[in-house]
C-alpha cells in the first residue's frame, strides 16, 4: 500500500494553532509552572486548530508503514529487511502527537524480534473467563479472577478484534492488539478454546444480566472496561453502554482503562462524552475513574493537561498507571537516568495534570528484571527528602498469571525475597513473600551486571 509520509512541520503548525486558540488558561499556566512545553510555531493558513482538536484527524494520520519509519528514525536504516519481516505480523501505529515527542516517541518504536507472551497475566485462564450463551454461541463477557472484586471487561473494537490505534511497542496485550491474534480460553491442561467476541453493547448488557442474576458474582463491585482502546467506541455506543450499566445492581465503581489521554488522543474526551459520564455518576452514585496509561514525562503534554483538568472537573478521578519499559523509562545500564525520568514523570503528573501516580507495573514482557526495578522503587520511595509524597505512586504491581493473584511490591521486598542465581542455566529464580501467606516463584533470564548482584538483597 502506498504511504503518505507525515509532514512533521505541518503537524507542528497545526498543533501550535490549537495551542493558540483552544488550550485553557489554567492548563497553560500549569504547563508553564511545571516545565511542560506549550509549543508555538508561525501562523500559516494551512494549519487549522480544529484539525488538531479532532481525534479522527489524528487517527487518520498515524504513521503505519516501514518506509516512513525509516525516513524519520535513522536507527532503522540498514535493518529494512528485518523491519519488513517484523511488520508483516506486527501492526505499526504511531499517532501524530507521539511523533512530535522527542523521547516519548520511543514507546511506539517497534522492538524488532519482540514476541509478546500470549497471556502474561492470566486473563484468558479458563477459571477466570466469564462467558455467556446467547444465540447458540458462547461469547466472552469478562474476566474475573477467582474472588476478585473486579470484573475486567476486554472489549472488541469491531470485527471481533481487540483494537488499539495507539501502538505501544511493548503492549501488555500485544498478542491481540499488535499481532492480530484472537482472545482464547486457556485451560490448565493446555487445551485452548476459541470464544466469540460480542459487540460491546451486547457484551455489557449480557454481563449485567449475569452479574445481577448469579449469586457467585454478587460480591464484585468494580468494573474495569478495557480493550484494546475502549475510547475508540463512539459516544453513541458509550451512551448505550451506560444505559445498561445503570441496571447493574452491585456496581459501585466504573473504571475505564485508556491510553488515549496521555498517549496521543487527548482530544477524544470531548464535551459530549464528559456529559455522558457526568450524568451517569450524578444519577447513579457510581464512582467514575480512569486508569490512564503513561510512561514518559514527554507524554504529559499540554493537550493531556487540558483534557485531564476537564475530566477531573467532570468528577472523574485519574489513576495514572506507569509500566516500566526498557528504553522508555528504564535503562538497565543507567539507573540514575531511569530514576530522574520516573521522578520527573511523577512531578508532571501530580502537579501538572493534577493526578498523583497511581501504580507502577513491572514490564509484562519481561524487559525489566525484578531486581533493578525494586532498586529503583527503593530509591524513589518517599523519604520526604528531595521529593514530596505527592509524587509517590501508591503501589508497584507484579502481575502474576496465577491463582494467588498479583503481588504489590514494597521496597522491603528487596530484603525479603530469596533469589538464587543459576549461572549454568542463565536464570534468576526468586521466591517472593505474597500477601496470601505463601511464597510464590518468579523467574527471569540472568543478565550479568543487571540482576546478578545479591548485595541488593541486603540492607546496607
Ligand atoms: S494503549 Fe494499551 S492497549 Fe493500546 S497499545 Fe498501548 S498498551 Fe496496548
Amino acid at each position: 500500500m502506498a504511504s503518505t509520509p507525515p509532514d512533521l512541520d505541518l503537524l507542528r503548525r497545526t498543533r501550535a494553532a490549537w495551542m493558540r486558540t483552544q488550550l485553557s488558561p489554567e492548563a497553560r499556566s500549569r504547563c508553564l509552572r511545571n516545565g511542560i512545553e506549550v509549543p508555538g510555531a508561525p501562523e500559516q493558513g494551512d494549519a487549522r486548530a480544529d484539525d488538531w482538536a479532532s481525534w479522527q484527524w489524528h487517527n487518520a494520520r498515524r504513521l503505519r508503514y516501514a518506509e516512513d519509519l525509516v525516513a524519520l528514525f535513522p536507527e532503522y536504516a540498514g535493518r529494512e529487511v528485518a523491519l519488513d519481516a517484523y511488520l508483516e505480523r506486527y501492526e505499526l501505529s504511531i499517532l501524530p502527537l507521539n511523533l512530535l515527542l522527542p523521547e516519548g516517541v520511543r514507546k511506539f518504536l517497534p522492538r524488532l524480534g519482540l514476541e509478546p507472551p500470549e497471556d502474561p497475566y492470566g486473563v484468558q485462564r479458563a477459571d477466570s473467563v466469564v462467558v455467556g450463551e446467547h444465540q447458540d454461541r458462547t461469547w466472552y463477557l469478562a474476566t474475573r479472577k477467582p474472588d476478585y472484586a473486579t470484573f475486567l471487561v476486554i472489549m472488541g473494537g469491531g470485527a471481533g478484534r481487540i483494537y488499539c490505534p495507539i501502538g505501544c511497542a511493548g503492549c501488555y496485550r500485544g498478542h491481540q492488539t499488535r499481532f492480530g491474534q484472537p482472545l482464547r480460553v486457556r485451560h490448565d491442561d493446555g487445551r485452548v478454546e476459541d470464544v466469540h467476541f460480542p459487540p460491546p453493547t451486547s457484551q455489557i448488557a449480557w454481563l449485567v444480566e449475569a452479574w445481577n442474576a448469579q449469586e457467585v458474582f454478587a460480591d464484585a463491585y468494580d468494573l474495569l472496561l478495557s480493550g484494546g482502546e475502549p475510547m475508540m467506541l463512539s459516544n453513541r455506543l458509550w451512551a448505550e453502554i451506560l444505559v445498561h450499566l445503570r441496571c447493574a445492581r452491585h456496581l459501585r465503581c466504573l473504571r475505564i482503562c485508556t491510553g488515549a489521554l496521555f498517549l496521543g488522543l487527548p482530544t477524544r474526551f470531548d464535551d459530549a462524552f464528559l456529559s455522558l459520564l457526568e450524568a451517569f455518576r450524578r444519577d447513579t452514585g457510581v464512582a467514575t475513574k480512569m486508569a490512564v496509561h503513561v510512561a514518559h514525562p514527554d507524554q504529559v503534554t499540554a493537550e493531556a493537561v487540558h483534557a485531564a483538568l476537564r475530566l477531573q472537573a467532570a468528577g472523574v478521578e485519574l489513576q495514572p498507571q506507569i509500566p516500566l519499559e526498557p528504553g522508555v523509562n528504564v535503562w538497565l545500564e543507567d539507573l540514575d537516568r531511569s530514576e530522574r525520568t520516573l521522578r520527573e514523570l511523577a512531578r508532571r503528573l501530580a502537579m501538572g495534570a493534577g493526578a498523583r501516580p497511581y501504580k507502577w507495573l513491572l514490564d509484562l514482557l519481561g524487559g525489566v528484571p525484578l531486581l533493578p526495578a525494586l532498586e529503583l522503587w527503593r530509591r524513589i520511595h518517599d523519604r520526604h527528602q528531595g521529593e514530596s509524597d505527592l509524587t509517590k505512586p501508591t503501589s508497584f504491581a507484579l502481575t502474576l498469571p496465577r491463582a494467588e493473584g498479583n503481588v504489590n511490591l514494597s521496597y522491603h521486598s528487596l530484603w525479603a525475597i530469596e533469589a538464587s542465581i543459576d549461572r549454568g542455566a542463565g536464570r534468576v529464580r526468586y521466591r517472593l513473600p505474597h500477601p496470601s501467606g505463601v511464597r510464590v516463584d518468579y523467574e527471569e533470564p540472568l543478565l550479568p551486571g543487571v540482576n546478578d548482584d545479591p548485595s541488593l538483597l541486603r540492607p546496607a
